[in-house]
């Protein structure tokens, strides 16, 4: 690939190829039912429970909130509990007591449930992956969510090793575009790479509830897993996306941190848009990491999202494995 068509992927080009070409074709019937399907739900309030921290989005949709813990939801019905993610592998048993003190959450919780989503492969969200798949039950996800669980991944930028989880701990049903696991759940590949390359939504049309994982922080900064395929313009492109799913009623969960709604994706977007049309003008004039750094590209955010070093370290060592000529 030559330098000028490496790096011709321009916010333009970035934009026009979101909206216009594989979010219309997989996400555009989706959008119209969601339309449909909060004009009727724009209900819904959210109420703590009892000393947990169990936010209740319907009488059967919840978020749990575990003190350090990514953000897990939980939908009850007479047919078992459904999780998307399922934290991390030490908060596991208090993850489980409190799925089984809700509303419809059954005294064992761990018969409960019965089908857990992965929304992407690290450890924070797949903690509950061996228990759960000992027992037989149903876990989804991306394919590469499996493939990545199936092998061990080092982080180049510190070293941190993770070990591929036992066959059985593996997700046993993954797809590539979409899919419904009954008419209240539908679920589909987020296939920007926010994240990871293997990173998913799940949405609940009669709740109208969006879960997106780490797609979306609403915690400071992000993390750019770059060794998963995760980049920063997958950031922006995944942030317009997802507004393709959601309408003003919709509430949005993200990996971490409060709720969100479709204004705050915008701004989210606008804001992710304008760091990676910098970091792209930093690449193209043969800038590196530490430069980027230290010219301070998202400085009018920074008041309110913290220290960026990290993440602008991260955000511009991604562009390489998705702009550079030689990559
Ligand atoms: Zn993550």
């Amino acid at each position: 690939m030559g330098e000028q068509q490496g790096f011709s992927l321009s916010r333009r080009h970035l934009l026009k190829g979101v909206v216009g070409g594989a979010a219309g074709l997989v996400l555009g019937a989706s959008a119209q039912r969601v339309s449909a399907a909060a004009s009727q739900t724009a209900s819904g309030s959210s109420a703590v429970l009892g000393s947990n921290a169990a936010q209740r989005l319907a009488d059967d949709l919840f978020v749990l909130q575990l003190p350090g813990e990514a953000n897990v939801v939980a939908y009850t019905s007479a047919s078992g509990v459904v999780l998307v993610d399922g934290g991390s592998a030490k908060a596991s048993d208090a993850l489980m007591k409190m799925i089984g003190e809700l509303p419809g959450g059954g005294r064992r919780a761990d018969a409960g449930v019965q089908t857990l989503f992965n929304t992407h492969w690290h450890p924070e969200q797949t903690g509950l992956n061996e228990t759960l798949g000992k027992a037989g039950k149903t876990i989804i996800a991306h394919e590469n969510t499996r493939l990545w669980l199936s092998t061990d991944v080092t982080w180049s930028w510190n070293g941190q090793r993770f070990k591929r989880l036992p066959k059985v701990a593996q997700p046993n049903k993954t797809f590539y575009t979409t899919g419904q696991l009954n008419p209240d759940i539908r679920y589909g590949y987020i296939p920007d790479a926010a994240h990871t390359d293997g990173d998913m939504y799940v949405y609940f049309p009669k709740q109208n509830v969006l879960a997106v994982g780490d797609a979306i922080s609403n915690q400071g900064w992000p993390v750019v897993d770059w060794q998963t395929g995760g980049w920063i313009g997958g950031i922006a492109g995944a942030l317009l996306r997802l507004q393709t799913l959601a309408n003003d009623q919709t509430r949005i969960v993200p990996g971490r941190g409060p709720i969100m709604g479709l204004a705050e994706l915008k701004a989210q977007a606008t804001m992710y848009a304008t760091i990676y049309d910098r970091l792209t003008t930093m690449l193209n004039k043969g800038r590196g990491p530490s430069e980027a750094v230290a010219a301070r590209p998202t400085k009018e955010f920074d008041d309110r999202m913290g220290n960026p070093d990290e993440f602008v370290r991260r955000a511009f060592e991604s562009l390489w494995a998705y702009l550079s000529p030689d990559a």
